[in-house]
């Protein structure tokens, strides 16, 4: 099947990718995993889809057989190519995607009334939600998300949806910190852990959140996390860390005397992507406010600077011209 690329979404990993690497990264490569098109080929009769069809592409190609593929897993199954990681993804005109792996789910029909860049914020919704369906949010949570980048308010929007009762976002960085004070989150903003600590006295009586979701990969949030959780609280490992000063036994120790569950989340399934795209196009969780600059294909070393420099939220990839 052979797709024409629309819009493409940069992130985070596409610059580590780019810059320092990434552990699924097989080069040389083509990145770009949040991506849209439309079909400009297919064997209608194998694939179910139309030339001219709007679609969001699930990056993951799975096996379709294996435990995890069977479990809703497929993000796990030992032989997933990830396009943009294992195979080129979306910062290239044109994608080529195997009918086999059309039959697991990959592609999803974009809505008519949403925009490609809208739909392109599918995967990294889907991203939020394999994690927040591991940490069960549900009414009356509060909820601490260290990191206020894209993902932290996805993660922050998607737990408004599930019922969190407060919401609070750290962010230290002033230009994002700027961002943040735009969008219309109804969240708590923190500029630092002094700020957090008086929020989380004043919207809970010990000053406790319920769960936390480190957006970031400073080890330090993730300290602090264990600090802040409430008993039996939850942690999402969202974010892989950066090298690790020790952390002390007596916080380790944390999980067991409070009864903390940590759990992880890496990547998203197709089922996943499937629910994102339904949340966003049904307007449980908008999107189209987070995108802060569309660039074209010319400019994506500009564009994977800009990300570094943390002063943009979402920024966007247009493959055609006349944005
Ligand atoms: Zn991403
Ligand atoms: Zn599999």
């Amino acid at each position: 099947m052979l797709l024409a690329v629309e819009v493409c979404g940069l992130c985070r990993t596409d610059m580590k990718a780019y810059t320092v690497g990434q552990r699924d990264l097989r080069l040389p490569r083509v990145l770009g995993h949040e991506i849209t098109a439309t079909v400009l080929d297919a064997s209608q009769q194998q694939t179910g889809f139309c030339i001219g069809d709007r679609v969001q592409v699930a990056p993951g190609i799975s096996c379709g057989r294996c435990r995890f593929c069977k479990q809703g897993f497929d993000h796990l199954c030992d032989r997933v190519k990830i396009m943009g990681f294992h195979r080129d993804g979306g910062f290239q005109e044109y994608l080529h995607i195997p009918a086999a792996a059309v039959k697991t789910g990959v592609l999803n029909y974009i809505p008519t009334g949403l925009s490609f860049e809208e739909a392109c914020m599918t995967e990294p919704l889907a991203c939020a939600i394999n994690m927040q369906d591991a940490l069960h949010i549900g009414d009356g949570d509060v909820v601490l998300i260290w990191g206020g980048g894209p993902l932290g308010v996805l993660n922050a929007r998607l737990a408004r949806s599930r019922g969190a009762k407060d919401i609070i976002i750290v962010e230290p960085q002033p230009d994002r910190m700027r961002l943040l004070e735009g969008l219309e989150n109804q969240c708590l903003l923190a500029a630092d852990l002094k700020d957090l600590l008086e929020i989380l006295a004043a919207v809970t009586k010990r000053g406790q959140a319920d769960v936390v979701i480190p957006c970031c990969p400073n080890p330090e949030a993730f300290r602090e996390s264990l600090k802040v959780c409430a008993k039996r609280g939850r942690i999402g490992f969202f974010s892989g860390l950066t090298p690790c000063p020790d952390i002390a036994n007596t916080e380790w120790n944390l999980i067991h005397y409070l009864e903390l569950t940590v759990v992880g989340a890496y990547g998203c399934s197709a089922k996943h992507n499937q629910s994102a795209m339904q949340l966003i196009n049904g307007g449980d969780v908008t999107v189209k406010d987070l995108i802060t600059r569309r660039i074209a294909l010319g400019e994506l070393q500009q564009g994977l600077d800009l990300i570094a420099l943390g002063k943009e939220m979402k920024i966007v990839l247009y493959m055609k011209k006349g944005r």
